[in-house]
């Protein structure tokens, strides 16, 4: 069976309309003798919605509650999807998460998919039907329904491509593809044809808005290439793969940013084991996500600075944490919430001397100050003063000759 996995963001089914030109798409695959197994999300703003609804009544609902509230969105859009189809003539209908069974570990709102079931989509293959599957959504070992995390149905059309062996996995969604960097700040940005799992991870942590990163970690597990292209339009969309498959590799693939950022640094804290442990426990315990971190060297090797980057929603919670924090002494507590993290990734700066000066002195000759640096094997990134992102941007682009 030749198997393909089409996969449709919230914006593609978010309206009828639209859930009508997906209907289209799934069609002109089946014409090319194609199974076709279709992943949806819920229509766009439905899951905000739901979670919206959840929040009127506590902020802590069960949270098996919980995720059975906010995987409805899903059970819609498929329908939807479904009847579309059965009106246009063709054999198609709708599995929720328990019913294929998806099976699922972990907390709720933050399980993995671990197994699928896959007798019965199976014999529908066969008979020539469509099954519309629910993304976002399987069920635990107490038959619970669970969730795996916002954005979550990318992973599950990656799981059910690899589960059926399926010889590709389309995400459509509303942009053609992945980009040099994001087409709304550079009108620079070049679509990238080919992009390895690395290269798509690293720039979806750091910003790119494209896919989800796990989905992608889950991908490049299991070697499935992934499509990215747009339901709105024709274009070609970008191919996430294997290095290997890989010809032409830049230095650079591409230029992300976060434009969210906070930067807080406490200045005079004690120099000595455990400190930086004592103040991230609290933050850690409250689920905020630490990103950048330096620790000067202490001068007088008794007191030192520390400074590190959240994201701007979770700055008045880290503040309070810190105040409150009794086993930790500093003299002064620092925030700019003003900042922004540009980064450059690329699996080719392993192997090319000199990305780092390149990177520093690009910005230093547009005279923008750095004020914090984190690097990996495939990325550098610098935190900024966020009226300077457009201006880094652009002359990263232009430096990595991603210009042209
Ligand atoms: N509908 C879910 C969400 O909005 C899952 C998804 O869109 O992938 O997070
Ligand atoms: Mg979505």
């Amino acid at each position: 069976m030749k198997i393909v996995v089409l996969k449709f963001g919230g914006t593609s089914v978010g309206s009828i309309k639209k859930i009508k030109n997906v209907s289209k798409i799934i069609i002109s695959y089946l014409r090319k003798k194609f199974k076709v197994i279709v992943v949806s999300s819920a229509m766009s703003g439905q899951t905000n919605r739901l979670v919206k609804l959840t929040k009127e009544i506590s902020h802590n609902i069960l949270p098996a509650e919980y995720d059975s509230v906010v995987s409805t969105g899903e059970q819609i859009s498929c329908s939807l999807i479904a009847s579309t189809l059965n009106e246009a003539g063709y054999l198609s209908r709708s599995w929720l998460g328990w019913q294929v069974p998806i099976f699922t570990e972990g907390k709720h709102s933050h399980s993995r998919i671990v197994n699928i079931n896959k007798k019965n989509i199976v014999n529908y293959l066969k008979k020539g039907g469509v099954p519309i599957i629910t993304g976002f959504q399987g069920i635990n070992s107490q038959n619970r329904i669970t969730t795996i995390g916002r954005g979550g149905s990318d992973a599950s059309a990656i799981m059910i491509a690899k589960s059926f062996k399926a010889e590709r996995c389309v995400i459509y969604t509303d942009v053609d593809g992945v980009y040099t960097t994001d087409p709304n700040i550079s009108p620079k940005a070049k679509k990238i044809k080919k992009i390895s799992y690395e290269e798509m991870l690293e720039m979806a942590s750091l910003g790119t808005k494209v896919m989800q990163p796990h989905s992608i970690q889950d991908a490049r597990l299991h070697r499935i290439d992934i499509e990215v292209r747009s339901s709105f339009n024709n274009n070609p969309g970008s191919i996430i793969t294997k290095k290997k498959n890989i010809s032409k590799n830049n230095i650079i693939r591409g230029v992300s940013f976060t434009k969210n950022d906070s930067k807080v640094t406490l200045v005079g804290v004690k120099d000595r084991p455990g400190v930086a442990a004592s103040i991230f426990e609290p933050l850690f315990k409250n689920s905020i996500n630490v990103d950048m971190v330096v620790q000067n060297i202490s001068s007088n090797k008794k007191e030192t600075d520390l400074t590190f980057t959240i994201k701007n929603e979770d700055l008045n919670k880290t503040k309070k944490l810190i105040k409150k924090n009794n086993k930790i002494k500093f003299k002064n507590l620092i925030i700019d919430d003003k900042v922004a993290k540009v980064s450059i990734v690329g699996v080719g700066m392993i192997t090319t001397p000199g990305v780092t000066f390149r990177m520093f002195n690009a910005l230093a000759k547009q005279k923008i100050n750095i004020l914090v640096i984190s690097t990996s094997e495939i990325k550098i990134s610098v935190l900024i003063n966020r009226k300077n992102l457009k201006k880094a941007v652009d002359v990263l682009h232009k430096e990595f000759k991603l210009d042209n």
